[in-house]
């Protein structure tokens, strides 16, 4: 018998040092760590001592004799992992301690934004004695797309939360809400109260298509859908024409079918979720009953993972369903395909099973392969999506719904050198570097998706984080940061005048507690606050009493 780890793993490696026979793979470090789907147990070496369930932060490991139904397949898909990686090299990871040097005693670093890079980032430079940690994050809320962005119904990947509270409690990390570098205090003045900055505040731009039609009304892209059933306040009170029986998404990544699964199946999967109520309304009156996914490439290169495939051919009362005609997967495409031979023929199975299945529920999600969208045509609002085939013909599908789930892209930090043609702030290791000169700008740093592009999922920041401040404590040990003129102290004095909405932790605790209230009430986990004065009248409660 065996742990397994299954459809939810965040990838940040907590089950990896707690396991006494070092039996899970890829471990931080190991070739593929950062390209992995997902983190595997090794059947053969595991022992069952259940460390590694009690360390995942989002409850994603089992035993197999507990494996929820849905969850079943994992005990293969961890088992092939170790078929074409068998376990060799047993020696656990040295776990570094860090210190600073005797002649730096103390280290002040501001980090931009409260999301799961900066929070990582937090961790790890605030368990070092002497170091304080400032974190500046935009809106009224912390855990960034752990909140906004992970999907309601994977509540456990929302758990993770709980662990980043505990680092934005520690008395050397402070947290202020509300506050927007580049608006309330520039990066120049973090530096100037700071040893240094770390920017990690994601990517919060599209990629775009750069076909005809992108500009109608009716062409959403996946962030701010994404973001309006999350609650996140500055997307929440949108609106979207659901009236229509068909939705088509473009891209098949997993925002792709996170969308995808929201948009297909009955709104009672997510009334019990921390769904936004407007969205929670919205979807209860939509009419939408198909939703077309569409990959402009083979099935081989499809950019879903097989976790999430997997999951959506299991959704109760939707069909998964495929085109028998568009399916094949050519010899060439199999020698140059994304992932593991095994996860491939996973996938293959999945879709070809979809291929075959006759439709007996009105609700459906199509995956569609090899169409390359053209051009949406319409008046002032989308009427469908032009597709083209490899061999030139073309296809017309109609909808008045298109969701583009083409990627992020990072934004131009202000104060930051900026690469707009990678989307990402120029850095080495996350330092960051003038792009003409290639050489680091003293005591800038970056982590997260603006450091190394929109890829992977919650956890990969963890070691991406561990790298940027691995390079700004050899920095430190360097004498390469200079000693700011001014303290923290002065600077969050400055902040609170200039900022008079400013919310500090125990804000946000007042807020998460608010929601988590009113959760308990209805049997969910929490109900969102959408409105920017509700977010912060509830951060201010107890004051007002
Ligand atoms: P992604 O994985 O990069 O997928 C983007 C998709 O858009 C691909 O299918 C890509 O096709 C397609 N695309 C790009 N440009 C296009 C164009 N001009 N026309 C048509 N299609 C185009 O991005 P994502 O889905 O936004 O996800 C971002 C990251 O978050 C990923 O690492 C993802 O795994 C992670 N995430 C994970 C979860 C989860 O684990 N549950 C959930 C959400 C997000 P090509 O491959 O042909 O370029």
């Amino acid at each position: 018998m065996t742990f397994v780890i299954t459809q939810g793993c965040c990838d940040d490696a907590s089950c990896v040092p707690v396991c006494p026979v070092q039996c899970i793979r890829p471990r931080p470090g190991d070739p593929g760590f950062t390209t992995t789907e997902q983190l595997y147990i090794d059947p053969s070496t595991c022992i069952e001592c259940g460390n590694c369930a009690f360390a995942c932060p989002v409850d994603a490991i089992f035993h197999e004799a507990d494996l929820p139904p849905s969850q079943v397949d994992f005990r293969g898909i961890n088992a092939d992992y170790f078929a074409a990686h068998p376990l060799e090299d047993l020696t656990p990871h040295p776990i570094e301690r860090r210190r600073l040097p005797r002649a730096r005693p103390e280290l002040s670093v501001a980090i931009v934004g409260a999301g799961p890079s900066a929070l990582y980032a937090a961790a790890e430079l605030s368990d070092i004695r002497g170091v304080t940690v400032m974190i500046l994050e935009r809106t009224p809320t912390a855990h960034g797309l752990v909140r906004a962005g992970v999907a309601p119904d994977h509540d456990r990947t929302k758990l993770i939360g709980e662990r980043f509270d505990r680092v934005l409690r520690r008395p050397n990390v402070t947290a202020l809400f509300n506050v927007d570098v580049g608006r309330d205090v520039s990066v120049q003045e973090l530096l100037r109260h700071h040893h240094a900055v770390v920017w990690a505040a994601g990517a919060s731009d599209d990629r775009t298509m750069g076909i005809p039609g992108e500009g109608r009304v009716g062409l959403v892209s996946a962030r701010e859908f994404v973001s309006w059933y999350n609650g996140h306040p500055d997307f929440a009170e949108r609106e979207f024409d659901l009236s229509g029986r068909r939705a088509v998404v473009i891209g098949n990544g997993n925002v792709a079918l996170d969308v995808a699964r929201v948009l297909a199946q009955p709104v009672g999967a997510f009334e019990k979720t921390s769904m936004s109520d407007l969205a929670l309304a919205a979807l209860r009156a939509s009419n939408i009953r198909e939703v077309v996914v569409v990959g402009r490439r083979g099935q081989a290169f499809a950019a879903y993972s097989t976790a999430e495939l997997l999951a959506l051919s299991q959704l109760p009362g939707v069909d998964l369903l495929a085109d028998p005609t568009e399916v094949s997967v050519t010899e060439q495409e199999l020698e140059t395909s994304r992932g593991r031979s095994a996860d491939l023929a996973r996938r293959r199975a999945i879709v070809d099973a979809a291929a075959r299945r006759t439709p007996g529920s009105p609700r459906r999600i199509v995956l569609r392969y090899r169409l390359t969208p053209t051009e949406l045509p319409g008046d002032h609002a989308v009427s469908g999506v032009a597709l083209a085939r490899p061999d030139g013909t073309a296809e017309m599908l109609d909808t008045s719904l298109v969701i583009r789930a083409v990627g992020f892209r990072g934004r131009a930090a202000p104060g930051l050198p900026f690469d707009s043609s990678a989307g990402i702030v120029p850095n080495d290791g996350g330092r960051v570097v003038d792009p003409e000169t290639g050489r680091p700008l003293p005591g800038l740093y970056c982590t997260g998706w603006i450091k190394r592009g929109p890829t992977g999922v919650i956890g990969t920041n963890r070691a991406d984080s561990a790298e940027t401040v691995a390079s700004l404590l050899d920095d430190v040990a360097d004498h390469r940061l200079p000693e700011p003129p001014h303290g923290p102290p002065q600077l969050i004095k400055a902040l609170r005048r200039r900022q008079p909405n400013l919310i500090d932790a125990m804000g946000w605790w007042r807020i998460d507690e608010a929601e988590k209230r009113a959760g308990r009430a209805s049997g969910r986990p929490r109900v969102k606050l959408l409105a920017a004065d509700d977010l912060l009248r509830a951060a201010r409660e107890d004051h007002e009493r």
